[in-house]
């Protein structure tokens, strides 16, 4: 029997979990998405549910609650989300479970990650600001050392999961007067009822519509000095720096995944249409743009699984994942283009799975890192 950290991809183990998670996304999250995308927010029991499948943390170590699995499995959650069309951002609070782990007390991880793991908690990452996104120096979200307490002001915009989070890793300054990165930690917020907290509505996006992405507000919220990620302030740029490309690689898999679901889709499309007295497919132009799309998706496929199993192996650098997401992500987008485009205006209309692939897939190339953004860090270790 081949080990789950020789081969990501293939281990009976790896299948049966797909199998599981599959099952439980299409009976269970795919029949409520018309009332998630009404109400802007998946349902707050998803969570537990997702939890009781485990769906959460399934590549934390199980004395923390996770599921011992490696990055394979939360590639395989991600894939099995994105092809059923649910945008449940469950990477997100997976990500802030590696920030515990990573730079947590035991303390802090044994009060927290079991709870993530069941779904009880709700995880959200706040780094964007209204004037600060791609420039982290520049935000001004804060926090003062008042006895055993942070007391933090500031806002937070674009952030997923908002609406049900009740774990915030939030990114701040602890000392203003500090030059660059040494001024930014991570601080944990427990949110619910917590005084000075507040949450806007969902904000009204051209797609992701069933995801939750809100802006925070803090009024002098008071949090334990004890919630401090990291074993002094001053930590959190380094410590994104690290972490951030979980996310990244997570959004690459979401990529891969949307564009082998637009190939299928398309190819169906292509067969069924007729145009002209013939199916549409047996015009070369659709032949060609569908060889040339799934071309392009093959070659990500491969690109993207060497990156998950060099990643889950503890090999893959930053500069690797940062190439990933640009380079999937900029491929998404042109493939599920020239996609919708062979379905001509049934395309456009937002009943046709192709055309919220294309509204939900733009942010890919926009959030975890701007693709330009990234390329200036892919430039700067030439
Ligand atoms: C749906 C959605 C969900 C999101 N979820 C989260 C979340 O959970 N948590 C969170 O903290 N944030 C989240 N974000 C915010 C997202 O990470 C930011 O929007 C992104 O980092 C870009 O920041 P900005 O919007 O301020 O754009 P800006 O930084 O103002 O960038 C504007 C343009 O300038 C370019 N640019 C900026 N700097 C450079 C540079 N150095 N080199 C070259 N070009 C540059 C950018 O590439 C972009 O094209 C989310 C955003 C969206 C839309």
């Amino acid at each position: 029997m081949i080990s789950l950290s020789q081969a990501p991809r293939t281990s009976d183990a790896l299948r049966t979990f797909r199998v599981r998670v599959r099952t439980f996304v299409q009976t269970e999250f795919a029949p409520h998405q018309d009332r998630w995308r009404e109400q802007q927010f998946p349902d707050a029991d998803a969570w537990t549910k997702a939890g009781a499948v485990g769906m959460l943390l399934s590549d934390m170590p199980v004395e923390y609650g996770g599921g011992g699995g490696t990055f394979a499995h939360e590639a395989v959650v991600v894939e099995e989300l994105t092809r059923a069309g649910v945008p449940f951002a469950s990477f997100i609070h997976d990500s802030v479970a590696h920030y515990i782990l990573a730079y947590g007390s035991e303390a802090q991880k044994r009060n927290w990650l079991p709870r993530m793991a069941r779904g009880e908690l709700v995880a959200a990452i706040a780094m964007s600001e209204p004037g600060a996104g791609s420039d982290l120096q520049a935000i001004t979200t804060t926090a003062r050392r008042d006895g055993d307490q942070y007391v933090i002001n500031g806002s937070k915009t674009f952030i997923t999961n908002g609406w049900h989070a009740s774990l915030i890793c939030l990114v701040l300054k602890t000392d203003v007067k500090a030059a660059g990165p040494k001024s930014i930690s991570l601080i944990i917020v427990e949110a619910k009822d917590l005084p000075g907290y507040r949450v806007g509505r969902p904000l009204e996006k051209v797609g992701l519509h069933a995801q939750d992405t809100c802006e925070l507000f803090f009024d002098n919220v008071r949090v334990p000095a004890s919630h401090l990620l990291g074993s002094a302030e001053g930590q959190g740029s380094f410590q994104i720096m690290e972490k951030m490309s979980y996310e990244r690689l997570a959004i690459s898999v979401a990529a891969v995944a949307t564009a082998e679901r637009a190939v299928a889709l398309t190819t169906k499309y292509a067969k069924e249409r007729r145009a002209f007295g013939k199916p549409l497919i047996d015009f070369q132009n659709t032949r060609f743009k569908l060889a040339e799309c799934k071309t392009e998706t093959h070659i990500a496929r491969v690109f993207l699984d060497r990156c998950i199993e060099r990643f889950a192996a503890g090999e893959l650098d930053a500069f690797a994942t940062a190439m990933a997401k640009y380079w999937l992500t900029d491929s998404e987008c042109r493939i599920v283009d020239e996609c919708l485009q062979l379905h001509g205006g049934y395309g456009y209309l937002a009943e046709y799975p192709i055309a919220r692939m294309w509204t939900d897939s733009r942010v890919h190339r926009i959030y975890a890192g701007t693709n330009e953004f990234l390329k200036e860090m892919i430039a700067s270790s030439l």
